[in-house]
């Protein structure tokens, strides 16, 4: 007797009954895709709706299916942000994908802990190929390649990659100085980097006051400046302090500016610094050849990051890392417990990715990398940025033509930061005025878009990448703003 009344229970792992209910959900799936851009792309529900609309305690009786979806129809899609939409043009893209959607299932179906080797072979060493199928796409430097001494891995987040590399920059300054020295060491970014690496450094017990994020400006594009560093460098050492990490962002958070790596990485390399470069959202890009310059100087750096969930057609989540030096990042992340212990690992014949991130258990994450790479192909995946990029340039075009708005800083990629000019006797009213318009335009539900601020004035942004989105769908987007504006400014 297994408690479970054959006729009518769902067993927890039936062929037959997995069968029938899995077809459901991939029909409820594909017509969600099919109707999506009927919902409001922002969830338009406020803080704490759903409460009220479910019970207080977990159900003691099976209870079917069907009762389920209509939930999720009714209680559920309501409270959703539909980052799939192709109006959904807010923050950066995180893409979907029918091949992303395969390896995600398949990946759920042999539900697999690969921690070491061992524990399914296939998930490392897919994992290392893809990866370096994926290094090579972007050109990389060989050293990243896992025939030497480095190697690529899956990481969850772009965040995790930043701390990871962090503590092995961390732990091997130490190792030189002494264990006593975490006070002097000094991380060193721009104050355009996204905050996954002042979150890195709290985790890692560096001195707040030794976090510098150097200023950036409107006239290099918000970069960070090779000179700024320097003289930040030469000043910290000056007064006994040991610079031991840089950050260089390829495409920032906020407007995609590009630090320029070869400057910064001979600059990190000559004060015996770890340089790691996040191209979470653009490293995409860089597959293209016309693009490919945007990392030139990659070289120099000793880990490279980017997600292949935001642009590149793979369901979150899978970000990519690579580090040249396997052995930094090991000996600050392993741990060889008695009972994790097995031949291959002992005698050092195969990487265990337990020793590259900070969980012990890892997903069968490269299934879905591996299905985007060999379903689409790579000419396919090239023309799938290059039209995110040309779409943008039509968006671009639009703000330009219309002299009540301005686009703030040049676009590289597929993200547009623009504002709408205060009128003339107004012009103190432009945070407000912008601020308006973003709160109009998302409470319409008919598009998304997010904001951020630079050099003190608060800007739009339109950031391109959703997979089903088309110049139709830019387009009317841009009507949803200029409407939205001509009301806002009418009642000035
Ligand atoms: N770095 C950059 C440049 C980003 O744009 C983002 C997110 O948008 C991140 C890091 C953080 O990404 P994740 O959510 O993967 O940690």
């Amino acid at each position: 007797m297994d408690g479970y009344n054959r006729d009518v229970d769902l067993k927890p792992m039936d062929a037959e009954q997995f069968r029938e209910h899995a077809h459901k959900m991939v029909d409820f799936i594909a017509d969600y895709y099919k109707t999506i851009e009927n919902f409001p792309v922002l969830s338009q529900v406020q803080p704490g709706y759903l409460r009220n609309m479910l019970p207080d305690s977990a159900p003691n009786h099976p209870e079917s299916l069907d009762d389920i979806f209509n939930d999720v129809q009714a209680k559920i899609l309501p409270g959703v942000t539909h980052w799939q939409s192709p109006n959904y043009f807010a923050y950066y893209p995180s893409n979907s994908s029918i091949a992303g959607f395969l390896g995600e299932m398949l990946s759920a179906g042999l539900n697999i802990v690969g921690f070491s080797w061992i524990t399914s072979p296939a998930a490392t060493e897919l994992e290392m190929i893809v990866l370096d199928w994926l290094a090579k796409l972007l050109k990389l430097p060989d050293e990243f390649l896992s025939a030497g001494q480095g190697g690529g891995v899956i990481q969850g987040t772009a965040s995790e990659a930043v701390l990871v590399v962090l503590l092995a920059a961390r732990d091997k300054v130490l190792r030189r100085l002494s264990k006593n020295a975490l006070e002097k060491i000094v991380v060193y970014a721009s104050d355009q980097t996204h905050s996954a690496v002042q979150k890195a450094c709290q985790i890692a017990g560096i001195h707040p006051e030794n976090c510098r994020l150097l200023k950036t400006e409107f006239s290099t594009d918000y970069a960070l400046s090779p000179d700024i560093l320097c003289e930040a460098i030469a000043h910290d050492v000056a007064i006994g302090l040991v610079p031991f990490f840089l950050c260089a962002t390829v495409g920032t958070t906020s407007s995609t500016a590009v630090d320029p790596l070869l400057a910064l990485g001979k600059i990190a390399k000559s004060n015996g610094m770890w340089f790691h470069v996040d191209a979470a959202y653009a490293g995409s890009a860089c597959i293209c050849p016309e693009y490919r310059q945007y990392i030139d100087g990659v070289e120099e750096a000793d880990s490279f990051n980017m997600n292949a969930h935001k642009w590149f057609l793979t369901n979150f989540d899978c970000s990519a890392l690579w580090v040249k030096d396997r052995t930094a990042l090991v000996q600050s992340l392993s741990t060889n417990p008695e009972f994790l212990k097995n031949k291959a690992s002992q005698a050092n014949m195969v990487v265990d990715y337990k020793d590259w991130q900070i969980p012990l258990g890892r997903r069968f994450r490269s299934l879905k990398l591996w299905m985007v790479l060999r379903l689409y192909g790579i000419e396919n995946l090239q023309c799938y940025i290059r039209n995110h990029i040309k779409l943008a340039e039509h968006f671009e075009g639009l703000v330009a033509q219309d002299p009540r708005f301005e686009v703030v800083t040049p676009r590289i990629f597929s993200l547009v930061c623009f504002r709408l000019l205060p009128p003339r006797n107004n012009e103190d009213n432009d945070k407000k005025l912008n601020n308006d318009l973003l709160e109009a335009i998302n409470s319409t539900g008919k598009i998304f878009i997010s904001h951020t601020v630079l050099s003190g004035k608060y800007i739009l942004r339109f950031a391109i990448g959703a997979p089903l989105t088309e110049e139709r769908h830019v387009t009317a987007a841009w009507k949803v703003l200029q409407d939205e504006a001509s009301v806002l400014l009418g009642r000035l």
